[in-house]
């Protein structure tokens, strides 16, 4: 009965009757399901150029998990990102075909460079209702839609009990490092993904990172069924040659699958101000490398497995309401002036559109959802954005006494969720496209709740809505 509590959805969604017959301890199914883009086509919001050959293919793969008492879908994309009512729409029709409440359902993007971003929302408010972009990535969302929906659908013909969580983790060497570098004069020296033009860049300090790979592997006695791999760090070795790619993640993913038979997730945790800058040239060789030490970390993860019988599943839901920036090019009237402005450019008006598709979004009184997966002493944590890492190392502090592992990159319609000090700071870029205003104490409000409510008892989904409100103009 816990859902009729999930007060602001509609019942129309209720689990299916197959949940009710997972009497019998935790279960599981898998999927994955190729969603390349079409080749040639103006697929995505266009930071990256039309795709011209898939080197990879781009991947949606996740779990359906089930136990009596709950059930949850945690999927993720081989995609940069996905957006607002796109990311709803998503999220639903995976609901749907797995039959559980859309709240039980976690979406979250790897966020490879190599592959598209997707707002139905933005789009609309930036280019004509017949413009080949808008029409071709509309199209590409709905296909993406039942492809993923098909594959859950096979996917719930081979049902597999889990009897065992195991949890480890290992310390990965030089593959990330911050994006924001703070100089001795207290200004902040941005780094990207690839220091292939900036050399010196890669001279400077890792700086703030979460250097440990957390890996849940789900057993049962024929050995794990599904692991799950946590890492904090943009995704992307090299981008912009209108290759789709899997890219490092899904090198790995790839390879450990064929070597040990067992389904693997790979989910990117807080990676906002985190990527392999320090430690990349761009060059296939540094890919390769990155690629080797990322995967010896799992590997050592993998070997540190301490294996616990199962506890019971519980999903807990946080609501908050993250203020709107009100400065310049980021409120409602500045951004709407860049798009009926002739004058404005192709990104000024990509930009202005995604700031006023989160406005309007915000503006509608939908609240941005965090979510818990808690399964005995394992907090999966669900976020949206791309926060920067100081949220992932907070929520290990917070439960310093369970796993806590933590995806990012859920809806993105916000862009980076930093810390407050980044609305001040002189230099780095993610402040140019962070859609919500500060909000650091609302968000560590709710990192805090959820994380000492999820797995406290077992009454099943609970939901509040953290309506706090937070509208200061910065600089
Ligand atoms: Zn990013």
């Amino acid at each position: 009965m816990r859902y009729l509590i999930v007060g602001l959805i509609a019942v129309g969604s209720l689990p299916a009757p197959s949940e009710l017959m997972a009497r019998d301890g935790l279960r599981i199914t898998t999927f994955s399901a190729d969603i390349t883009p079409p080749l040639g086509q103006p697929v995505g919001l266009g930071f990256i150029p039309i795709l011209k050959t898939a080197e990879h293919p781009l991947m949606a793969r996740g779990v359906l998990l089930q136990d009596s008492g709950t059930s949850c879908v945690i999927c993720t994309f081989d995609w940069m990102e996905v957006h607002n009512e796109s990311y709803d729409f998503l999220r639903q029709k995976i609901a749907d075909a797995a039959g559980v409440h859309v709240s039980h359902v976690a979406l979250h993007c790897l966020h490879q460079h190599t592959a598209p971003a997707i707002s139905t929302a933005a789009q609309r408010l930036q280019l004509n209702e017949t413009d080949p972009r808008r029409v071709a990535s509309a199209e590409y969302l709905l296909d993406v839609s039942k492809k993923v929906a098909a594959a859950i659908h096979a996917g719930q013909t081979n049902w597999r009990q889990v009897t065992h969580i195991g949890t480890g983790k290992a310390s990965v060497e030089r593959v990330a490092s911050s994006r924001r570098i703070e100089r001795t004069d207290g200004s902040i020296q941005g780094r990207g993904s690839n220091t292939k033009s900036s050399p010196q860049l890669r001279e400077l300090e890792e700086g703030l990172i979460d250097p440990w790979l957390r890996t849940v592997s789900l057993d049962n006695a024929d050995g794990p069924v599904v692991q799950m791999h946590y890492y904090a760090s943009h995704p992307q070795s090299f981008y912009g040659d209108g290759r789709a790619s899997y890219d490092v993640p899904g090198m790995i993913r790839s390879r450990l699958e064929q070597t040990s038979g067992v389904f693997q997730l790979y989910i990117t945790g807080c990676g906002g101000d985190v990527a392999f800058g320090k430690y990349n040239d761009g060059s296939r060789e540094a890919r390769s490398e990155l690629a080797a030490r990322l995967q010896d970390g799992i590997e050592r993860s993998i070997a540190s497995l301490e294996r616990h019988p199962v506890g019971t599943m519980e999903w807990s839901i946080e609501h908050v309401r993250l203020p709107l920036r009100t400065d310049g090019e980021f409120s409602q009237a500045g951004s709407r002036r860049i798009l009926s402005d002739p004058e404005s450019g192709e990104s000024q008006r990509r930009k202005a559109a995604i700031a006023l598709a989160w406005i309007e979004r915000c503006d509608s009184g939908h609240p941005v959802e965090l979510s818990c997966l808690s399964i005995s002493h394992v907090q999966m944590l669900h976020l949206p954005g791309e926060p920067f890492v100081q949220y992932q190392l907070a929520a290990q502090q917070m439960r310093h006494d369970r796993f806590v592992c933590v995806a990012g990159y859920g809806d993105c319609g916000m862009g980076y969720i930093g810390g407050d000090r980044i609305f001040k700071d002189r230099g780095g870029y993610e402040q140019t496209y962070a859609f919500a205003g500060p909000c650091e104490t609302v968000f560590m409000a709710a990192l805090q709740n959820l994380l000492s409510r999820a797995g406290s008892a077992r009454q099943g989904a609970r939901e509040t809505d953290s309506d706090v409100q937070n509208i200061d103009r910065h600089d």
